[in-house]
């Protein structure tokens, strides 16, 4: 039986790889910002996260105490900003949010959960990034997001290296083009084919994957 703690888990591809993971048996530590506002599925264990919060992220991980976690996915995400220069508007706000979100919140996730990781056989982290975060597929527009993702990127990257010692294996995932809130309803897969792909690839990270950008399938995406 695998452990995974998930972000984000209230809605969307988080709340799907809640779901998934619980149907085949699998344990889900899933953490929220505003658990109280979501039905849970009856036994799921949930704690109330916000990602941009670093010392929620310390108690958290002294509440979890010695337990083991397998897997963390660092899924919570936004999404601001979708114009292109000129024709929205791109604030302060919306940068900080975006960057504490999407970039430093994956962070303080890695370095609160570290000792659960450790006690784990094969511990690994994904971290759900974007191919708009790629600069090999850099389209234009969606500027806030798109730097927040490669940043993103960048940071599975990095951890992959300095973590490698310890036998924690990092990559990170484009989870598709995915019908949730965010992907909206014009987007190319539901939210089952997205998870059942990422669970696998998440399932499968082992040290020689570490340090890669992949498809919710496995192709290994540019970046
Ligand atoms: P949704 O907008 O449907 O869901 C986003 C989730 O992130 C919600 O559970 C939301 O919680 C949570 N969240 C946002 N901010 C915070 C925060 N500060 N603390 C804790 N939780 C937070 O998005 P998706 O499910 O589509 O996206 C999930 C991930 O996949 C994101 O990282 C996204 O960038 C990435 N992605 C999605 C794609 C798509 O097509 N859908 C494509 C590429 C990447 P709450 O309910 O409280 O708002």
């Amino acid at each position: 039986m695998t452990t995974y703690l998930i972000t984000g888990a209230s809605r969307g591809i988080g709340r799907a790889l809640m779901a998934g993971a619980l149907a085949r048996g699998d344990s889900v530590i899933a953490t929220a910002r505003n658990p109280e506002n979501t039905n849970w599925p009856e036994g799921a264990e949930v704690h109330a996260l916000d990602v941009q919060d670093q010392p929620a992220h310390r108690r958290l991980a002294e509440v979890l105490g010695t337990r083991t976690i397998d897997a963390l996915i660092c899924n919570a995400g936004i999404y601001l900003g979708r114009g292109r220069i000129g024709d929205a508007a791109f604030d302060t706000a919306d940068w900080q949010a975006t960057l504490m979100t999407n970039v430093a919140g994956p962070f303080f996730a890695v370095e609160a959960f570290l000792p659960h990781l450790a006690r784990a056989k094969a511990p690994r982290i994904a971290i759900i990034s974007s191919q708009m975060g790629s600069s090999a597929r850099a389209g234009g527009g969606a500027y806030i997001y798109r730097a927040s993702k490669a940043a993103a990127t960048n940071l599975a990257v990095n951890l992959a290296k300095d973590l490698a010692p310890q036998g924690i294996a990092v990559a990170a995932y484009h989870p598709g083009w995915v019908r949730t809130d965010m992907g909206t309803s014009a987007a190319a897969i539901d939210v089952e084919e997205s998870i059942t792909g990422l669970l696998q690839q998440i399932d499968d990270l082992s040290m020689a994957e570490s340090g890669r950008f992949l498809f919710y399938s496995g192709e290994e995406i540019p970046f």
